[in-house]
């Protein structure tokens, strides 16, 4: 016998379960049961396949046995079982430490707040039991072994007899304190509606020897102790039901049991289509982005079932990138049990499949934008981001597809307006969609070139996510209306009286400017005058394509470095500011001053359009020399 530690997460889960003052103890069964039904699923998927399974499709079962007198549960299932090194990785260690991790972050404070919300498998057993007992012969081994565990501490691993292929997991039930009636989870009517409550789709008979009383026959009022062996579930899949039969605590519980999420999802989706595509789907939209979302490890798709059996966990096929946030199943007839990942990629009825659900998908999320502003906002701040990527990538392909989907804060009422909304608000003759780029909606809302567009009356989409200036420029215009930074260099708000007398006077100051830029050297294009900042001196403005905001979120990708990418900024000088008339007057006169004041100008031109200046020490002994001038 070996005797082992658990792996320092487990240690601390299996440390929750066993002091858990958590009030759904009884999910613990679910639980259970459900490893058992995976199990079962694993070893029909490959008796499709191996002749050598010998188990008949309808021999598969899970079966309950209760002992009062002993205080146990046994859990029994002819699945494919486990080795002895499956064991010690799959009971030793916790394998959805990530999640785990990610949760206790967030409940600290409330650790009962995991247990119920997140399901945690195997070790809730611990809830009710003082000791647990996993007996087990993987399919295709001759030795079975036995996994024990009292508590914390570790758990031992032996040898021992079993003669059936499969897993038995015996529950020794706690004993009942003041709080806890342990006991009735060995009662045999308890155990049948916590079976009907969470399992009853399970497409596994979960069977058990029921005690029941029977009319003896021929004499009336006589009855008789007889035990039925009774099939507790009545295996019917959720996402076969009619949805008029289901709550939607039928579909919370389902999803959040199904994909371990702790939250209600925002949105259900049940459908169930036939004709060129047969099939039943149920979707979720999630509340939240899961933990690793964001990151490389995330893989999209929707658990693919044939018939009932799934035949797919992640069938990425499904789903399109910018809707990889959608979780769920889809089962179809029209799908052979034991098709591979390469068959189903050119599989026609599978696109078919996946054009109908995208369609779906899109509805829904229309729907909600519609009728549940709050909701979708509430999403949109999850997965947004996804949607504006969808917008940007592959050229824009699906660009179409998405447009109406995207909302931005604008700066009317600081709230989010979707492009259709911004152009039927839009003044009589504008012809421009604005929008300004910046870290957050209040630093956009300092910026000096925002304030000559609000003042001309138009609104302004504040951008903040390093896609989303991309995925406008993918888009080029919404209904004939182009999109334009008010940062560009290209923003004409002037009149022709206006723009005639700015230009003469950028005319006679020409020369001035090519002074100054002699001092900026590469770092602008152009100095200028212009009549777009009210009461600021400075700002910069962007020509050629690529702004500010473009400029720093390219540059920071990886393997920019050698390639940078630059913006091609123009220094714009207000033309009506103090600042103007003093440069005029010193040009000619104390060039020296006059390159000074250029690298001031473009210094403070760069804070305020959130660009870091490229030599600080030389700025701050310029402000220094100025200030005890
Ligand atoms: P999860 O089921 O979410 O993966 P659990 O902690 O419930 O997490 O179970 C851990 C692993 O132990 C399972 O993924 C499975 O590989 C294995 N396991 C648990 N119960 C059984 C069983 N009855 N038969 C075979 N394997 C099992």
């Amino acid at each position: 016998m070996r005797t082992k530690q658990f792996k320092s997460e487990s240690k601390k889960l299996m440390d929750m379960m066993i002091n858990s003052i958590y009030t759904h103890k009884e999910i613990f069964l679910r639980e259970i049961i459900s490893n058992s039904s995976d199990a079962i699923d694993k070893l029909y998927f490959l008796s499709l396949t191996d002749s050598s399974v010998g188990i008949k499709a309808d021999d598969f079962k899970i079966q309950i046995e209760l002992d009062k007198e002993n205080r146990t549960i046994k859990v029994s299932d002819n699945g494919i079982g486990m080795t002895e090194e499956e064991l010690d990785k799959n009971l030793g260690t916790i394998a959805k430490s990530g999640s785990f991790d990610f949760k206790s972050e967030n409940d600290k404070k409330d650790g009962v707040d995991i247990i119920g919300q997140f399901g945690v498998g195997f070790y809730s057993a611990f809830m009710v039991s003082d000791k647990v007992t996993v007996e087990t012969k993987a399919f295709g081994s001759n030795e079975a072994f036995c996994w024990e565990s009292s508590g914390a501490e570790g758990y031992t691993v032996s040898t021992c007899d079993k003669e059936s292929v499969g897993t038995t997991v015996t529950m020794h039930i706690k004993e009942d304190t003041e709080d806890e009636k342990y006991s009735e989870y060995l009662d045999q009517y308890k155990i049948s509606s916590l079976i009907k409550k969470y399992s009853d789709y399970i497409r596994h008979p979960i069977v058990m020897d029921f005690e029941t009383k029977k009319a003896v026959e021929g004499k009336e009022n006589e009855y008789e102790d007889v035990i039925e062996n009774r099939t507790l579930n009545s295996m019917i899949p959720l996402w076969k039901r009619s949805k008029s039969e289901l709550k939607d605590e039928d579909y919370n519980n389902f999803y959040k049991e199904k994909f371990m999420d702790y939250e209600n999802p925002i949105k259900v989706i049940h459908t169930a289509t036939e004709g060129t595509a047969t099939y039943n789907a149920l979707m979720f939209i999630p509340k939240h982005a899961p933990f690793d979302y964001y990151t490389k490890e995330f893989e999209k798709g929707l658990q693919l079932y044939s018939k009932g059996v799934l035949i797919m966990d992640k069938c990425a096929e499904l789903l399109p990138d910018y809707f990889s946030f959608v979780k769920g199943l889809v089962d179809s007839e029209d799908l052979s049990l034991n098709i591979s990942r390469e068959m189903l990629q050119h599989d026609g009825q599978l696109k078919l499949i996946a054009k109908t659900l995208e369609k779906k998908i899109k509805n829904e999320l229309e729907k909600m934008l519609k009728n549940e502003r709050e909701a979708y906002e509430e999403f949109f701040k999850a997965f947004g981001v996804q949607l504006k990527f969808g917008v940007y990538n592959s050229y824009g392909m699906n660009a179409d597809t998405l447009k109406d989907l995207l909302i931005f804060k604008s700066s009317k009422e600081n709230k989010y307006v979707t492009l259709k909304e911004y152009v039927s608000g839009m003044k009589e003759g504008q012809d421009t969609v604005y929008y300004a780029c910046g870290e957050t909606t209040e630093r956009i809302e300092l910026l000096p070139q925002c304030d000559a567009v609000k003042d001309k009356g138009f609104e302004i989409l504040y951008l903040t996510e390093n896609v989303d200036e991309f995925s406008l420029m993918m888009l080029r215009e919404y209904d004939g209306k182009k999109f334009m930074n008010v940062c560009d260099e290209n923003l004409n708000l002037d009149t022709e009286d206006e723009k005639k007398a700015l230009e003469s006077e950028n005319e006679s100051a020409k020369d001035m400017f090519e002074e100054m830029k002699k001092a900026l050297g590469e770092s602008v294009n152009a100095i200028r005058f212009t009549n777009k900042l009210k009461n600021h001196p400075v700002c910069l403005t962007s020509e050629g394509g690529i702004s500010l905001e473009m400029e720093k979120t390219l540059n920071a990708m990886p393997g920019s470095d050698e390639n940078k990418v630059k913006a091609q900024l123009v220094l714009e000088i207000n033309s009506t500011h103090p600042i103007a008339q003093k440069i005029k007057e010193i040009y000619g006169k104390d060039n020296e001053t006059l390159a000074k004041y250029a690298k001031l100008l473009f210094a403070e031109a760069s804070l305020i359009g959130g660009k870091t200046i490229d030599n600080p020490v030389e700025h701050s002994n310029l402000v220094c020399e100025l200030m005890t001038k």
